[in-house]
């Protein structure tokens, strides 16, 4: 019995039945694989090129635990299964894997074509409340109030973001119910909150090629190169959702967590500098904001005035040489507070979940409860965004599967 059909559990049950089982999915939702069908803003970041090494320190320090899986079924064999079933992939930037197509519901199509073609019997509208279990060992499943019998459990109901999809986080307690533990859960590559009236007023605005620095009490921690999206709560994109981690982490404690935009990741201080006394030369006599706007987004120019104190009518052809160093640490320098972060409902994924050490990694299966084998985000597994997480999900769910035969 496979609880729950999404990527890992798609994954498994597939994987179990080729090895032989007999497999039925109980799916909560009316259709499986809804949140694959919303990954990567519709295209699906599959995986990703990084090599086992790197893919690992993607995950912290919990990585190590996936290397079983990440050996038994890695980006290459995740690649060769989708493109074997009619289903090519293309590399990006950074080394993310999206199906040639660009669409989500195609990768989902392909697992559930498989799934029938395994004869796995996918039950829908069936949400599993309990698992039942008879000295230490599983016995069955009880789906809409009727008892099920079974003899192994694969529980992969994911994590508790975007509830809409239906991972609501029922397997956490079904999991801690038969004995397991869970390790602090708590919203992760999720948007982080802002209060500063400047940064909201720049909702809807995206920059792209930045360098983003997280400050802790106001000590550099951390730093990520690409797009930041700003919204009507604070910010969010790739660059802030990868630093949310850490910030999300330290908000309880510290007592300021700020962020630092550099606007010119492509220029030292000299370069810059430079840059603008042959800007002011060339255009002095401009108004001060159409000169602006050659070096940023429209949207930011009232913000960097007020942020350098530089009058609206101020003769550029004179413009001070004090306020220029100014506006170059501004353009390097763009720094506003943190005062919090979104809940589940917005986050990518759930970091924390079932205790690793309590989990056979070889074959995923509980150390408490034979028969029982948890897999994807459940566990408190969680990396960052570039396809690390579906993997992680496949390759969990591949390994439960394989251990079936
Ligand atoms: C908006 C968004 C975009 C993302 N984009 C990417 C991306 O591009 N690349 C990437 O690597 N990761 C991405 N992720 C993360 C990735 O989708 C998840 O890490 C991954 O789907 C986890 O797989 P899973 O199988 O463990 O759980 P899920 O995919 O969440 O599946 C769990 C399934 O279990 C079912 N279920 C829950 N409870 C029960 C129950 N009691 N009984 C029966 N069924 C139940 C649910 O309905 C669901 O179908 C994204 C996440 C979000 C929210």
């Amino acid at each position: 019995m496979v609880i729950g059909g999404g990527a890992a559990g798609l994954m498994a049950a597939g994987r179990a039945a080729e090895c032989g089982a007999q497999i039925v999915l109980l799916e909560k939702m009316g259709q499986t694989g809804r949140k694959i069908g919303i990954s990567g803003k519709g295209r699906c970041n599959l995986t990703n090129s990084a090599g086992l090494t790197e893919f690992i320190s993607h995950f912290g320090k919990n990585g190590k635990f996936l290397r079983h899986s990440f050996n038994s079924f890695f980006t290459d064999d995740l690649v060769v299964f989708f493109e074997n079933k009619g289903l090519p992939v293309e590399t990006e930037r950074g080394g993310r894997i999206f199906p040639r197509s660009g669409r989500a519901l195609d990768v989902v199509r392909v697992l559930n074509q498989w799934l029938t073609h395994q004869n796995v019997s996918v039950k829908k509208e069936s949400p599993v409340t309990s698992i039942t279990v008879q000295d230490n060992r599983v016995t069955g499943v009880i789906c809409n109030r009727k008892r099920l019998s079974c003899d192994t459990v694969i529980l992969a109901t994911g994590g508790k973001s975007y509830p809409r999809t239906g991972s609501t986080g029922d397997g956490y307690r079904l999991a801690t119910e038969l004995g397991h533990s869970l390790t602090p859960l708590r919203p992760a590559l999720v948007p982080l909150e802002c209060r500063d009236k400047r940064v909201t007023r720049l909702a809807g605005l995206t920059l792209r090629n930045t360098n983003v620095r997280l400050y802790i009490d106001d000590k550099r921690k951390s730093q990520e190169f690409g797009e930041i999206t700003f919204t009507t709560t604070g910010v969010s994109g790739s660059v802030a959702l990868t630093l949310s981690g850490m910030a999300v982490d330290c908000l309880k404690g510290a007592d300021r967590i700020s962020l630092s935009i550099d606007l010119k990741p492509g220029l030292s201080d000299k370069q810059l500098a430079n840059r603008l006394i042959r800007d002011f030369e060339k255009r002095g006599g401009e108004p001060v904001d159409s000169l602006l706007r050659g070096l940023m987004p429209y949207q930011l120019v009232d913000i960097c005035l007020e942020s350098c104190g530089i009058p609206l009518d101020i003769d550029t052809s004179a413009f001070p040489a004090k306020m220029r160093k100014k506006l170059a640490v501004w353009l390097k320098n763009f720094h506003f507070d943190i005062s919090g972060f979104r809940g589940f409902n917005e986050a990518i994924i759930t970091a924390g979940g079932v205790r690793l050490k309590e989990i056979n990694p070889k074959t995923m299966e509980s150390k408490l409860i034979k028969g029982l084998f948890i897999v994807g985000e459940l566990l408190d597994i969680q990396a960052d965004t570039g396809g690390y997480n579906l993997q992680a999900a496949f390759s969990t769910g591949w390994l439960a599967g394989s251990s079936q035969s």
